[in-house]
């Protein structure tokens, strides 16, 4: 078997590793959810919440309205576990009833636009993401792995058979119904994910992040009180020269300078690119041929061009018929990899 061939399908097969924060869903349903009720970044959200006067009255070293700062300083105090629990409640009554569109969004674009190699991992806890993948399962079930980093209010799980799933659902193990997972905060304190749960999801995106060949940061800004989880993406991402083929790629509406700061020691050892549009990203740009195409443009220098993009304005039967057509040529595809067409052909 030919050398180069074995090479580059070991790439090619590499995944994709896309980690989505508040950003992605405040992009995925921009004229708010199906009643028109909007989602929000973590600044602003304690007021959203009706919490500002609980949180006033307390004594808070933190001068800050940001959601993560206030928690990681309520998570230290014993004193203040009710008004912890109080949050707790508000947030989960607050996400629950948020509704993805009749309309596709950029979740269900972003879920049909990865494949089975790949990965989803997602800090966010409202419903939109898994809302999208039971309707794209529709389209096909060819679909990118998920992980959440923080538990999500439609996740259930049974702790002792260590299943888990749509909170509407019994373990198939006891039959009883799931419990609800925990939402997560992220707090200065190590292993503050290490319910049997989280640490799966923790432990899947510490390994498919040590296999990627791209990863994409959409709308994610590694709160500096997040250590856990920028450690695993400082180890992941170490700066050793035999990593150095790998990209990152940022979605972000922050200008490429603020998103630079804030991902200083990754960006300045991997090459990277910068969209403030999904849709320039190379998800939609090359749906389901993401780690073909790096590897394509980088190593065997072919001047890519979108074959079948993405955009706004397709309705899901317009996705439907292109991703009917991919998926066939990805079972078709006798050598285990694709090559995207030259452009002059
Ligand atoms: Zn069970």
């Amino acid at each position: 078997m030919d050398k180069y061939f074995e090479y580059e399908k070991a790439y090619k097969s590499r995944p994709h590793v896309v980690l989505i924060g508040a950003g992605a869903s405040v992009a995925a349903i921009p004229r708010g959810d199906k009643n028109g009720r909007k989602s929000s970044v973590m600044d602003g959200f304690i007021e959203k919440l009706g919490m500002s006067e609980v949180i006033a009255k307390l004594n808070l070293v933190t001068n800050s309205n940001n959601l993560e700062d206030i928690y990681s300083e309520l998570a230290d105090r014993e004193e203040y576990s009710d008004v912890r629990d109080v949050l707790d409640n508000r947030i989960r009554e607050y996400f629950d009833e948020f509704e993805i569109p009749n309309e596709p969004t950029i979740y269900d674009f972003l879920l049909l636009s990865l494949r089975e190699k790949d990965l989803v991992a997602t800090f966010n806890w409202d419903p939109l993401l898994l809302q999208a993948y039971q309707r794209v399962s529709r389209i096909t079930n060819k679909l990118p792995n998920l992980a959440f980093l923080h538990g999500n209010v439609l996740i259930g799980y049974c702790l002792r058979h260590q299943f888990s799933g749509n909170i509407d659902n019994v373990c198939p193990e006891c039959g009883e119904y799931f419990s609800p997972s925990r939402l997560l905060y992220p707090v200065t304190k190590k292993n503050y994910n290490s319910d049997p749960f989280t640490v799966n999801n923790w432990k899947a995106l510490k390994k498919y992040l040590s296999e990627a060949y791209l990863v994409t940061i959409f709308g994610y800004s590694a709160p500096k009180t997040d250590v856990e989880a920028i450690e695993i993406l400082m180890n992941a991402w170490g700066g050793s020269s035999h990593r150095n083929m790998e990209d990152f790629e940022f979605i972000d509406i922050k200008s490429e300078d603020e998103l630079i700061d804030i991902w200083e020691d990754f960006v300045h050892t991997h090459h990277y690119t910068y969209t403030n549009d999904f849709f320039k990203s190379s998800m939609a740009r090359f749906p389901r041929r993401t780690t073909e195409e790096l590897f394509d443009r980088t190593q065997n220098c072919i001047w890519t061009s979108p074959d079948t993009p993405f955009f706004p304005s397709m309705t899901f039967s317009d996705i439907e018929s292109i991703v009917t057509v991919l998926v066939d040529e990805e079972i078709k595809n006798i050598d285990g990899f694709i090559t995207l067409k030259k452009i002059d052909e």
